[in-house]
């Protein structure tokens, strides 16, 4: 496994690929959730890039930057058992030299869900998303679907961008009583822990309600909040969205594939979670 760390020591190796590459891009402090990605970039593709870089200007001015967690060991020595071939680190200044003024900006489904609490978070997501495509020159890039927004701009942007790459939705990897894996999860003390299964029960109820016939989205929206409501140490909902999977727009009732998603602080941390209702 090669770790590179600067971006003309990756074009260099890139240059010496022949055939397909399958690239997982990551902030690191890996969990099962990254490395099932890397395990689909592995069977479909004869070389497996994962990117290991905490974003900074996809994070606001008030959020979690300077304290995101990080393992830079850990997380080489999971990437090396799987069969990774190369690992690419790129620091901060390579990435975002003095003077940078480039940036992509995916209008409309950017503005909503996470993009309305967290203003900036996908201009920053898709401007560094596309240095990564420029610079690793995937096949194939893998994503999470537990970030559903921001694969939905992703796809878009490279729709947009004509960009030459397939993007590959790979489904959310839960832990076994159904909260989703996520590096923000090591925030929360044993009792958060507890509650933030909330967000899993909430969208189950979704789930249930609409197998039993139930297309009326307002209702769905308040059984949920109601139910994220009676967890005692649910510290606020920033949003709880039946959405129209591919605008995002709020759907008053569920006639076609549904983005069921929402956004929730248990304490401190701030969790994401979501599922499909496909029509
Ligand atoms: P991050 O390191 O949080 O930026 O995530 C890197 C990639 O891993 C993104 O495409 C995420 O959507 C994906 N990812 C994160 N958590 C999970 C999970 N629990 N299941 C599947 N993919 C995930």
């Amino acid at each position: 496994m090669r770790v590179l760390h600067s971006i003309a020591e990756m074009k260099e190796e890139r240059r010496k690929l022949r055939g397909t590459v399958g690239f997982v891009p990551t902030m690191g402090y890996l969990h099962e959730g990254h490395l099932e990605l890397v395990r689909v970039a592995r069977a479909e593709n004869q070389h497996v890039v994962v990117s290991i870089f905490v974003n900074p200007t996809q994070f606001g001015p008030k959020e979690d930057y300077a304290s995101y967690p990080r393992d830079t060991e850990r997380d080489l020595a999971m990437l090396k058992k799987e069969k990774v071939g190369i690992v690419f680190m790129p620091g901060a200044e390579d990435m975002y030299p003095a003077r940078y003024s480039t940036w992509v900006d995916v209008e409309k489904v950017s503005e909503r869900l996470e993009g309305a609490v967290r203003p900036g978070h996908f201009r920053g997501v898709a401007t560094v998303v596309a240095k990564l495509f420029n610079i690793v020159e995937p096949t194939k890039a893998y994503f999470g679907q537990k970030d559903a927004q921001q694969l939905v701009v992703v796809k878009k942007m490279v729709t947009d961008l004509n960009m030459n790459l397939e993007v590959i939705t790979v489904p959310t990897v839960r832990e076994p009583d159904g909260l989703a894996m996520s590096s923000r999860n090591v925030y929360l003390s044993p009792q958060e822990r507890k509650s933030a299964l909330v967000l899993y029960k909430a969208l189950t109820l979704a789930q249930t309600l609409w197998d039993k016939g139930q297309t009326n989205a307002d209702l769905i929206r308040r059984e949920m909040t109601a139910l994220i409501e009676s967890e005692p140490r649910v510290a606020g909902i920033d949003y709880v969205s039946i959405a129209d999977a591919e605008t995002l727009e709020e759907l008053p009732r569920i006639d076609r594939s549904a983005l069921v998603s929402l956004a929730v602080k248990i304490g401190k941390p701030r969790l994401i979670d979501n599922i499909i209702l496909a029509s």
